[in-house]
């Protein structure tokens, strides 16, 4: 971008690079996801090659025993309480008859065969109550000792198949190790020369017109290497490769300003003199110079030529631009 451009075409120049390297830095992202895509070694197949079929079925029906044997249980224990309820019922009537009962016989009131039958009756119930609260107790008991004996066969079925699946498991990992390997080798087979291109271009044609396109190019496909390192690299290492990059692009750029700074480009040169005569200051050293003056300048502060006759036509002239501003002679 010369100092010529536009300030609007600047800004649309800035704007539309910007646009670029997020739709570049997107598209990179879809061809590394695809590159990534294919199907790595599958866990499960690697299990069920190594364990035994019955095992896992035994295991299967173990659990399924041990869901039906809880639901006895519960089952069991649903009718305990409906029993305590009813044992409860008939012991307050037992003993409500039992108190009409005593009433009368204080009263010297014979007891009545209807009273005395209820309370047989309520006796009967409780105590009929009471050996179903009993047997139940034995159900549950029994169900209890059938539950741990099946849980004890599950956790050894499990400590089977945990020890058939472990020499499995480390075999995917590590067939799974290589696959994110490969995959890794092939993102940066793709990115690597994108990234080293995008720089070549920038180093090279410094003065190219494209320099805006080659710079978003340049800067999606580094943000896309840091990604792939940061997924496929371990964290230690990506750490000390994000750093360095990070030294080595920083390094780059002070070098870059360094050089300018103590050798301007031409056009940099050239820039600032033209501001500096505009400004009516010395180029060199900034000390101001007059406006009525000799037709030959010296800048009395560094010693600067910044005024001289013109060869063509004996005017006053800038010393350190390319033209008379009189004849139009040039110079260089
Ligand atoms: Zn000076
Ligand atoms: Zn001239």
């Amino acid at each position: 971008m010369s100092h010529t451009t536009p300030r609007a075409a600047t800004r649309a120049i800035r704007f539309l690079s910007v646009l670029l390297f997020l739709f570049v830095a997107w598209l990179f992202d879809f061809i590394l996801s695809d590159i990534g895509n294919s199907k790595g070694p599958q866990l499960q197949t690697y299990h069920s090659e190594a364990v035994d079929p019955a095992l896992v079925q035994r295991e299967q029906d173990l659990i399924q025993e041990t869901t039906k044997l809880n639901g006895s249980k519960n089952r069991q224990k649903e009718i305990q309480e409906n029993l305590r309820a009813s044992m409860e019922v008939a012991k307050e009537t037992m003993e409500q008859m039992a108190g009409l009962h005593r009433l009368s016989l204080e009263r010297g009131i014979e007891p009545s065969t209807d009273q005395s039958k209820a309370i047989a009756e309520a006796q009967q119930r409780y105590i009929q109550s009471q050996s179903s609260f009993e047997e139940a107790n034995e159900k549950i008991a029994d169900l209890n000792a059938s539950a741990h004996a099946l849980g004890q066969e599950l956790n050894y079925t499990r400590e089977m198949l945990e020890e058939q699946r472990k020499p499995a498991f480390e075999k995917w990992q590590r067939a799974h190790d290589v696959h994110e390997f490969k995959a890794a080798g092939l993102k940066l087979i793709f990115i690597v020369p994108v990234f080293l291109l995008g720089a070549f271009s920038i180093a090279r044609r410094k003065d190219s017109l494209y320099r805006p396109i080659f710079m978003a190019i340049f800067v999606a496909s580094f943000w896309q290497l840091g990604l792939v390192m940061h997924e496929h690299f371990p964290s230690e290492f990506f750490k000390y490769i994000a750093i360095l990059a990070g030294i080595v692009i920083v390094m780059t750029f002070l070098v870059r300003t360094l050089q300018s700074a103590a050798k301007p480009q031409p056009a940099a040169l050239l820039n600032r003199r033209r501001e500096a005569y505009h400004k009516e200051i010395c180029p060199a050293c900034a000390y101001p110079f007059p406006n009525a003056r000799a037709t030959a300048y010296t800048c009395p502060s560094c010693g600067t030529g910044l005024f001289s006759a013109c060869s063509s036509c004996g005017e006053s002239r800038h010393d350190l631009l390319s033209f008379c501003s009189h004849c139009g002679s040039d110079r260089s």
